[in-house]
């Protein structure tokens, strides 16, 4: 039975608010949370189902369908259908090496350097807001479920996610309408589920097999604080590996080599999972009459099958070792994530491997993430009296980017000292100045926000737009000062300056742009796509334009007459406030003009060869 609270003055009955625990994984996500005054953390069981695919599905109306129901159109509207969009989070097409291939519905290459985006019949997706229709729907059905209001959530990440990755799955969860009380790493979270952190200088290694990733961490309690040392992985292995092995043996010994329809494979993968699920409880052999074919797996030959795959993860663990500079001596405990950790081989080889170290394995491995999410979540929550943490920054700090967007460098929460640096480059050619502009806050636009101070990095050579790298770097020390460097690192031009950010502010008004941040944080994120699709349109028609300048002679009247027609368009464009016009603009010029640059480099190329003619 729920609580039901009443607010003493107004007599109104109020509902609960609670704090949850999100694991916003790859293939399925998972919210938890922890009873009011319990100890305990539980999964909130979303439409009857602990685990909720991370699928979205667009109907014909466009509308967005989450989870098992979305699943279902995987097969007859692959097009339609988005999943492991979390591989694509906060990634430019340029990092994506070749994933795009392997996915069934359309990513829109726009420039090396632009965030990629996803189309679904004629409408343009960031992967920041297809992250968050899955958080809005685990947020929904929970408070469904519990009968609260849930408006506080802590994400996890693979700890190997980058900061521009960690900044998109904030971003997704603003969106969707939560207070991002912090992103932790999935291992972190992990060994909190364990009731592990409180012992200083303990050696956790997280060994995480799931479905389609492997990712094995080391981590260190110091001061109270998880620290990573260092992680190894491989994003294309997984269970569905041990599975392809299966079906593979059966083909060659029990269906003779015959060939098989999609379909048929289809089934066969659903038979190979669960044979090896059977198999994992220590039965002896899985046999089946499968299309009037025995099909049999015994237990040796599951663990023969099961070998090669189980040694490339120990390899990788053994890298994750190297990498921290310990000794396998040095480790204190291992702690089992992901469900394909439930093959006992696996256990047996960590046993063997780490003689005398306790493998944990008694939380649910699919559950053990978002379990210690939820930890984390009651545990800040718990102190939410006082809001001025001593050990924490209080508001997020960054800088002024194009459009007067704020880009946030550290977050409200982190722990401090810490240290973040990016690095930026320059919109025009020949630039040789730049601003830094610091300010602090939560909301999206810097007008909103207080600035802290300026300076210019000055003597930047002269290069084309988009060569300098500038990198800024913000230090915050335990006395809460910021010290912010610029640095071109082609020349090592170099400027700083020293910040005091609580100078001069109240508690009252930490308080007050707080509370600003977050009623406004689900428009802001709005404002802030727009902005950005109106700022790579602008980058856009200045490239084109400069083409267009150098290259005209290349192209015949009428594909000038074109160009400059798209241009024309997408210029006015720029006014509209629906963002999917505008990258729909984009999408049309870009289109347009790509064989016009092929064209020309072409020629160029043609040219170097002539040119290394020896004759
Ligand atoms: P996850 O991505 O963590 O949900 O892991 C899903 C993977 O765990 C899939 O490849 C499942 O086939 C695998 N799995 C689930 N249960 C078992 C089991 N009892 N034995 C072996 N693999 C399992």
């Amino acid at each position: 039975m729920g609580k039901i609270n009443i607010n003493i003055k107004s007599g109104s009955i109020e509902r609960k608010k609670v704090a949850v625990g999100i694991d916003l994984g790859t293939t399925n996500s998972l919210v938890a949370y922890v009873e009011d005054g319990g100890n305990n953390s539980q999964i909130i069981p979303i439409r009857g189902r602990y685990t909720v695919p991370s699928i979205i599905h667009f109907n014909d109306d466009n509308l967005p369908i989450v989870g098992e129901w979305a699943k279902e159109h995987l097969s007859d509207t692959p097009e339609r259908t988005v999943y492991s969009i979390k591989r694509l989070l906060g990634k430019s097409y340029s990092d994506l090496e070749g994933d795009s291939k392997k996915i069934g519905y359309r990513i829109i290459d726009e420039g090396e350097d632009q965030l990629v985006k996803v189309e679904i019949a004629g409408k343009f997706y960031n992967p920041i807001e297809l992250s968050s229709l899955i958080l809005k729907e685990l947020k929904q059905q929970a408070e469904e479920y519990l009968n609260a209001d849930i408006e506080q959530a802590v994400i996890t990440v693979p700890a190997y996610f980058n900061d521009s990755q960690r900044q998109a799955t904030r971003d997704a969860g603003k969106l969707a309408g939560l207070n991002i009380l912090r992103i932790i790493n999935e291992p972190t979270a992990a060994s909190l589920a364990y009731g592990l952190g409180q012992e200083d200088g303990k050696t956790i290694l997280v060994y995480d097999l799931g479905g389609g990733t492997f990712d094995v961490s080391l981590l260190i309690i110091e001061d109270g604080v998880f620290e990573v040392l260092s992680t190894a992985g491989d994003t294309n292995l997984g269970g569905d590996d041990l599975d392809n092995n299966i079906i593979e043996h059966w083909r060659q010994n029990c269906l003779k080599n015959e060939n098989l329809s999609l379909k048929q494979i289809q089934n066969l993968r659903i038979k190979a999972e669960e044979a090896k699920k059977y198999l994992s409880q220590n039965k002896e052999e899985y046999s089946l009459s499968w299309e009037g074919v025995e099909i049999k797996l015994s237990f040796e030959k599951f663990k023969e099958l099961s070998n090669e795959w189980i040694q490339k993860t120990l390899k990788l663990v053994d890298r994750a070792i190297k990498d921290a500079s310990i000794t396998i001596n040095e480790i204190d405990e291992i702690i089992l994530v992901g469900g394909s950790t439930r093959h006992p081989e696996i256990k047996k080889n960590l046993v063997e491997k780490f003689p005398g170290i306790h493998v944990n394995s008694e939380v649910n491995p699919d559950e053990v993430v978002a379990l210690g999410a939820a930890i984390e979540a009651d545990v800040i929550t718990s102190k939410r009296t006082d809001v001025l943490l001593l050990d924490v920054t209080p508001l997020s700090l960054g800088i002024e980017t194009a459009g007067g967007l704020m880009d946030f460098l550290i977050p409200r929460n982190s722990k401090v000292p810490t240290r973040l640096a990016r690095e930026y480059t320059t919109s025009v050619d020949g630039q040789i100045n730049m601003k830094i502009a610091v300010y602090q806050g939560e909301r999206e636009l810097i007008a909103q926000n207080r600035k802290l101070g300026e300076f210019i990095l000055s003597d930047i050579p002269a290069m084309p737009a988009g060569l300098p790298k500038i990198q800024i770097q913000f230090a915050l020390n335990t006395d809460g000062l910021l010290n912010v460097t610029a640095q071109e690192l082609r020349s090592g031009v170099k400027q700083s300056i020293e910040i005091q950010p609580s100078y001069g502010l109240t508690d009252q008004e930490v308080e007050n742009m707080l509370r600003a941040g977050l009623e406004n944080a689900q428009s802001d994120v709005e404002e802030r796509l727009l902005l950005e699709a109106k700022n790579e349109a602008e980058q856009l028609i200045y490239a084109a334009q400069r083409f267009l300048d150098k290259n005209s002679k290349f192209l015949n009247s009428e594909e000038i007459i074109a160009t400059n027609q798209r241009i024309a368009d997408l210029k006015s464009l720029i006014i509209v406030t629906d963002r999917h016009k505008i990258h729909q603009g984009i999408e049309a010029l870009n289109e347009y003009t790509r064989p016009f640059a092929e064209r020309v480099m072409d020629v160029a190329v043609k040219k170097a060869l002539k040119g290394s003619n020896i004759n």
